[in-house]
């Protein structure tokens, strides 16, 4: 579904992502831990083209991201396609980023309406049986400002599924949220990995990428210094900066 082959991104002169391959097939999960400043939201940017990558290049689903080709040659996608393209990866990020002027409903139905052109009555249909499905259906008329954090991430979530994407990228979804509000967004994320999602998840939760990872990637100073299984990476690292990562996270 993800193939990212050798792709760097700097800002002025400093080298965030220094060479990134990773492949992420369809319906896995894959988990990035990493350090602060490794490169993770960057690497999560580039593929929905919020970055531009200065060299290498990313596919979603066989398409090349932002580029067309043409002989041999690549052309840089008009910004309509590009925002075509977005439609079909859902991001989630750490704060949220709901319109605080709309309801929950409002919220999710918004990009259906505006951006896909869909029938309002569909998308709102639609909406009800993802807010059923996060557990909030009783919140529909409510605005962001009156839930929860958790609560609005799950909209968050819900609002990135009524997309349909093919693909679902997650920045530490729980990391800006009270500790006993994690477990309830964590419980949606592997309700969506046990239907088949595919996701990039960058989170600092250990237990959920053990218990939902097909593959963890560690990430450090914008190289991918390890990956594999979960019980390869996490209870049997080969590298020593991971084993240094993991002792100071778990
Ligand atoms: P992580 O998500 O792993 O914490 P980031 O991808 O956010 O790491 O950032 C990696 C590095 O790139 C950091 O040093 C950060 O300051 C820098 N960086 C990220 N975005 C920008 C930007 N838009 N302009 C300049 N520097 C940036
Ligand atoms: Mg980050």
């Amino acid at each position: 579904m993800v193939e990212i082959r050798s792709v760097r991104k700097s800002f002025g002169s400093h080298e965030v992502l220094r060479g990134i391959d990773l492949e992420v097939r369809a319906g896995e999960v894959t988990v990035v831990l990493g350090p602060s400043g490794s490169g993770k939201s960057t690497l999560l940017r580039t593929v929905n083209h919020l970055e531009k990558v200065d060299s290498g290049r990313i596919t979603v689903d066989g398409k090349l991201v932002g580029y067309r080709r043409s002989g041999d040659k690549l052309y840089e996608l008009r910004e309509r396609e590009v925002l075509r393209q977005r439609t079909q990866i859902g991001f989630v990020f750490q704060n949220f980023h709901l319109f605080p002027h709309l309801t929950v409903l409002e919220n999710i139905t918004e990009a259906p309406v505006s951006a896909l052109k869909r029938p309002r009555a569909g998308a709102v249909a639609a909406a009800h049986t993802l807010l059923e499905r996060v557990g909030l259906a009783e919140k529909a008329g409510a605005y962001p400002g009156h839930l929860s954090g958790g609560q609005q991430q799950r909209v968050a979530i819900a609002r990135a599924l009524a997309l349909e994407p093919k693909l679902l990228l997650f920045d530490e979804p729980t990391s800006a949220l009270d500790p006993e509000l994690v477990g309830e967004v964590l419980d949606v994320i592997k309700d969506l990995a046990r239907q088949g999602t595919t996701m990039i998840v960058v989170t600092h939760e250990i237990g959920f990428a053990r218990e939902v990872a097909d593959t963890v990637v560690f990430m450090d100073e914008g190289v991918v210094v390890e990956q594999g299984p979960p019980a390869e990476v996490l209870d049997r690292p080969c590298q020593e900066r991971t084993r240094a990562f993991l002792s100071k996270v778990l």
